[in-house]
């Protein structure tokens, strides 16, 4: 197959079609640019609507908020919080901000998510948290995960940068836990360019949260600072976009279920060597981004595929190489076998509401081409 003359493909893109638009130049016009201005509370609540929590707290980005809910539940220097080893690094270098220590656990082999089954050993008397991480946009199963917290006395700060919209026995992941991060980076189920939330039903932890964002300044006394904070604040401009891109997530939603239902059947023919992602019967996808492994029957290297796919104008990715694989965790504890054989065969595929019927096609018939001799 010639198709170095099609247009390429690209392995994301925002959706840009709803009021953004039209609420950016609501910013420019009032000059509410910075971080105050109506679009920041309505965002908030759009977001912690759309998860079923009272409360949202937005923030600059996903790594912030993540950082931002560790800090305000007082996880520090001594503690460790289990994280797993396949996730995007944010989520390990937010404990490290707090000066704990993340404690790396595998995943399983059917949705690459934190193995329930292997929490419990990971727990020492310094554990205070556990981070499960949504990988792809698949839920992780979260009622051992919940179950393990309340015998043990853990925090839970679920890692839900890419699941928007993703549902565990119906409910929204956001509101399971004692809080949840969402990151709106462009390439996200939903984006504000850069930005991120912390949705919660913890009153008390919301107040903590808005207290350590702008600065640690007294609510009731302007410049006095008790404590130490961060400027992890949202812009007025960047929820404008989130706005905009809210009010539309069930489309969005839509147009992802509908990618993945094209590639599911398309590949479907090459399913003995390029194996699909599954959805839990207890789970709702988001599908972030769609994700393959190759089976072993395919010789030729995750790499090299990679770099064909390229060369007929499709940009892919490669899974994340797992935390303990990288220089600052290499004193992780493993081994970490399952997360080792994902990262090395998986391939994440093009994933964005902008392709057509026949973007998915040409990418599937491209995969099994490259994969198949
Ligand atoms: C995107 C992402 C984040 C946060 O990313 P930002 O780029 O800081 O918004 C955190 N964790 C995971 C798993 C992510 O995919």
């Amino acid at each position: 197959m010639d198709d170095r003359t099609l247009p390429p493909i690209a392995v994301a893109a925002p959706v840009l079609d709803g009021n953004e638009r039209q609420y950016v130049l609501e910013c420019l016009d009032t000059t509410w640019i910075s971080s105050g201005g109506r679009f920041i509370p309505l965002f908030e609540q759009a977001i912690a609507g759309a998860s079923q929590t009272r409360f949202g707290v937005a923030t600059n980005n996903g790594t912030t908020a993540l950082h931002l809910a560790l800090a305000a539940m007082g996880i520090g220097a001594g503690d460790e919080v289990i994280v797993p080893t396949l996730t995007y690094i944010a989520s390990a270098n937010a404990v490290r901000y707090c000066g704990a220590t993340p404690v790396f656990v595998d995943c399983e082999a059917e949705c690459f998510n934190l193995d329930p089954a292997q929490l419990e050993a990971k727990v020492t008397p310094r554990t205070k948290a556990i981070m499960p991480v949504h990988l792809y946009g698949h839920p992780v199963d979260m009622d051992p995960v919940l179950d393990l917290a309340r015998r043990r006395g853990l925090k839970v700060i679920v890692d839900a940068a890419e699941a928007l919209g993703a549902l565990y026995r119906g409910r929204p992941v956001g509101a399971l836990g004692d809080c949840a991060t969402f990151s709106f980076f462009g390439n996200k189920v939903i984006t504000t360019g850069e930005g991120g939330m912390v949705v919660t039903d913890d009153e008390a932890l919301d107040k903590r949260m808005r207290f350590l964002r702008g600065q640690g300044m007294d609510p009731g006394r302007r410049y006095w600072h008790p404590e130490i904070g961060f400027n992890y604040r949202m812009t007025n401009v960047a929820a404008a976009i989130g706005l905009g891109q809210a009010e539309r997530l069930d489309h969005h939603l839509e147009a992802r279920r509908r990618i993945a239902s094209w590639y599911a059947e398309a590949l479907a023919p090459a399913s003995n060597f390029i194996i699909r992602p599954i959805e839990k019967p207890w789970a709702r996808h988001a599908y972030w981004m769609y994700t393959v492994t190759l089976g072993d029957a395919v010789r030729r290297s995750r790499d090299e595929i990679m770099k064909m796919m390229a060369a007929r104008g499709i940009e892919t990715r490669p899974v994340f190489y797992p935390v303990h694989q990288m220089p600052p965790y290499s004193d992780a504890v493993g081994p970490f076998p399952v997360a080792d054989r994902v990262s090395a065969k998986g391939i994440n595929l093009p994933t964005h509401g902008l392709l057509t019927r026949s973007d998915v096609e040409r990418v599937a018939a491209t995969l099994i081409e490259c994969a198949r001799d």
